[in-house]
């Protein structure tokens, strides 16, 4: 079964402003594939895809196997517990869809380099913020969900260029963390959020990385700064009063405070930013 919840032009009219336009497809390879519906019918990503600005395909893994099971795992090479998901439906699924043969993807040089191929994995490389902001940059991503034990390492070595985790702890498969991926990715794209600014200023963004770096001189400086603290009507609220220079209405003072506010925040949480 193939399942694709797209598109482009779907919605698109003249109302999308043209400096806006951004092409960005994601392609997500999966034994599930009705997991991604309900992620991706609400908020910001509906109605990226609504306006074209990205499109989502789903790509159902078991169409890529030859036998009548349509087996997409087997037992692992030198025992233990669990199935390991094969390599040859994933190869198959991910040339069917670049059109091509992939060679060594992992190698620099072979692979297109507006193209990722993520594979999701516990043992990957740490997903931050910046992997995000990199990510926007491309035209194309095609992530592959793992299940069970995971996957065969030569999909790793051969196939995908990115070996991905999206935190320290283990989940049952992949289908999530892509998700959160096409998520983290989309709000990056000029005009997925309506109001450019913010997510410039956001945890983790762009911005407080640049306010960071003006001050190389100092070597204290954090490099990522969280969120300052939100706050909205009512101004109390159960005895909790919202700080006063918030109300006050002085720029200079509330970006005084949220500065500040953002450090603490952060020195508390986050300690190990700072
Ligand atoms: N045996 C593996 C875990 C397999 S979990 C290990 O110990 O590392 C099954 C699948 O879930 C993985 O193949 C991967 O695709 C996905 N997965 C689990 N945790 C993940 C994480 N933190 N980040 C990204 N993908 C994850």
């Amino acid at each position: 079964m193939f399942a694709s919840w797209t598109k482009r032009g779907e919605n698109s009219g003249p109302a999308v402003n043209w400096i806006n336009w951004r092409d960005m497809r994601f392609d997500l390879i999966t034994i599930f594939p009705e997991f991604f519906a309900g992620p991706l019918s609400y908020g910001i990503l509906r109605r990226a895809r609504e306006t074209g600005l990205v499109e989502v395909n789903v790509q159902d893994l078991r169409v890529f196997t030859r036998d009548r099971h349509r087996t997409v795992d087997d037992r692992p090479f030198g025992g233990g517990e669990g199935m390991v998901l094969k390599p040859e439906p994933l190869f198959e699924a991910v040339e069917s869809l670049l059109d091509r043969d992939v060679g060594d993807a992992s190698k620099p040089g072979v692979a297109d380099p507006k193209t990722a191929i993520v594979l999701m994995s516990a043992a990957g490389k740490l997903f931050r913020q910046e992997t995000a902001r990199r990510y926007a940059r491309l035209e194309r991503i095609i992530f592959i969900c793992g299940r069970y034990e995971g996957v065969d390492e030569r999909v790793a070595e051969h196939l995908a260029t990115d070996e991905i985790s999206i935190g320290d702890f283990v989940l049952s498969g992949g289908e999530l963390p892509a998700m959160m991926i096409v998520d983290a990715v989309t709000r990056l794209l000029p005009g997925a959020l309506g109001n450019e600014a913010s997510s410039q200023n956001e945890s983790f963004s762009a911005a407080a990385d640049d306010l960071a770096d003006t001050s190389h001189h100092s070597r204290v400086t954090s490099h990522v700064l969280l969120d300052f603290p939100h706050y909205t009507r009512p101004a109390e609220y159960r005895g909790w009063s919202v700080p006063e220079i918030l109300i006050g209405g002085n720029h200079a003072e509330v970006a005084k405070w949220r500065r500040a506010a953002a450090v603490e925040k952060t020195r508390r949480n986050r300690p190990d930013l700072v």
